[in-house]
């Protein structure tokens, strides 16, 4: 059988039994489509099912989050984690809690980390989980009973030589600590079972600008050979969470002007480039909405409708919010106005049809499996550290990051040039990250 035809007939198998989880099935037919010509060459894989494994998850755990809000009402949440490969290490992957969380988006992004994982070259498997919950306007004795309740489920399926989550979109650091302290209160165990933690309890240094510092240096990486840099260009940046803010501090370290910045409202320009220490104070301290930024910087402009930043003109456009926010239409609109680079900080925040526009247009694509791929390398380092009991320095993490991700763009473009499509870096990352998972699972048997 050839590679295509295998691919469209696992593809098949995978919309069949999936009915209805859109994300899912669109993150598996990004992947596996670019997969083919690796089955060409590694016949071996097809007779032992590689595929119509990797696509199921070794285990799924859905449960009831019950808990107490302030006015003493009880609410109940779903809560997930999906436990999708460890052909390559303990399970690894963040939590989200959002009100958009079901099945198919848990599965989508446990299913993209396991290549985003293996792209690292560190020994950490693929996994994610979540829940519906809804953080925004709640009291932090409700983020804390919320937190509580959620681990008291999840704590009977994790651990640190098990599975090892982190953050995502609501959860951060507060929320971390939360459920840290209630792991240890029920397990009796002091271990690093989650990432991302304070800098007092376990900790590393620069685990919370990784995402968007990884983001930054692939990117350069990306531009340098193009012979284009960060330097003196146009950036626009959408979203304001974690990954937003220090994707904005390290582009202005590396002498970008970032003009524009978004939340689920609208968005910010500031033609002057954006005010990291404002945006910090906003989002960070004040956890309020990006329209105060207009108060503290009257000369900024604030705009409805979030969806419009991409008629911003940029050289490079960083998408940092969340999935989907890049359609067919704001592809056009950039591409339009000159967009040389897009890189993804947010998990599948362009769409396929999207994607396709720029690569026809030669605008450089940077996919989040790779892009964004810093945050969870340096997780898979704060668990090497816990492991040994030592705390790196800001310098030695920091440098560490900068390697991996100058390595993953390498293999992912070296993969692409050996797969017969030099320079698209997309497909080069879906091959890269998935080799490594292929060659352990197969050396591992039918598990
Ligand atoms: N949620 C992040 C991601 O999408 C980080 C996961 C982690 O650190 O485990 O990769």
């Amino acid at each position: 059988m050839l590679g295509k035809e295998y691919v469209e007939k696992v593809i098949k198998e995978v919309e069949e039994r999936n009915k209805g989880e859109v994300e899912f099935l669109n993150a598996v037919k990004e992947v596996l489509i670019s997969l083919a010509p690796v089955f060409d060459k590694h016949p071996e894989y097809i007779e032992e099912g590689l595929l119509e494994r990797i696509v199921e998850p070794e285990r799924q755990i859905f449960f009831r989050v019950p808990w107490v809000d302030d006015e003493g009402k009880v609410r109940v949440n779903r809560g997930y984690r999906v436990q999708f490969n460890s052909a390559i290490g303990p399970y690894k992957g963040g939590l989200r809690f959002h009100k958009t969380v079901n099945q198919s988006i848990i599965k989508f992004l446990g299913f993209e980390q396991i290549f985003k994982n293996s792209l690292t070259g560190l020994p950490i498997g693929g996994g994610k989980g979540g829940s519906d919950f809804d953080p925004k306007g709640k009291s932090n004795r409700e983020i804390m009973r919320f937190c509580q309740s959620f681990m008291a489920e999840l704590c009977k399926h994790i651990g640190a030589d098990t599975d090892v989550p982190a953050g995502d979109i609501g959860v951060g650091g507060r929320e971390i600590g939360y459920m840290y302290g209630y792991y240890k209160k029920i397990r009796n165990a002091y271990e690093g079972v989650l990432t991302g933690k304070g800098l007092s309890y376990g900790g590393s240094l620069v685990r919370t600008e990784a995402t968007g510092y990884g983001l930054v240096y692939f990117t350069e990486e990306m531009l340098k050979d193009k012979n284009l840099s960060f330097k003196d260009s146009t950036v626009v940046i959408s979203g304001s969470g974690n990954v937003a803010i220090y994707a904005l501090e390290k582009a202005h370290q590396f002498g970008a002007k970032v003009v524009a910045m978004s939340d689920s409202n609208g968005y910010i320009y500031d033609e002057n480039g954006i005010n990291l220490e404002v945006i910090k104070d906003i989002k960070e301290v004040k956890r309020g909405r990006i329209k105060e930024y207009i108060e503290k910087v009257p000369t900024a402009k604030y705009f409805e409708d979030h969806r419009k930043i991409w008629e911003v003109k940029c050289d490079i456009a960083l998408p940092c919010a969340t999935q989907g926010e890049i359609n067919k239409e704001s592809a056009e609109t950039l591409v339009k106005n000159g967009v040389k680079a897009v890189s993804e900080g947010a998990n599948m925040p362009t769409d396929l049809d999207a994607i396709e526009v720029f690569q026809k247009a030669g605008v450089l694509f940077g996919p989040a499996k790779a892009a964004n791929a810093g945050g969870v390398a340096v997780s898979a380092l704060e668990m090497s550290q816990n492991s040994v009991r030592a705390s790196w320095s800001f310098e030695e993490v920091d440098n560490k990051l900068k390697n991996i991700m100058k390595d993953i763009y390498l293999n992912a473009k070296n993969a692409a040039k050996e797969y017969g499509d030099e320079g698209n870096i997309l497909m080069g990352a879906n091959i890269a990250g998935f080799l490594k998972v292929a060659e352990a699972m197969y050396s591992q048997g039918i598990v």
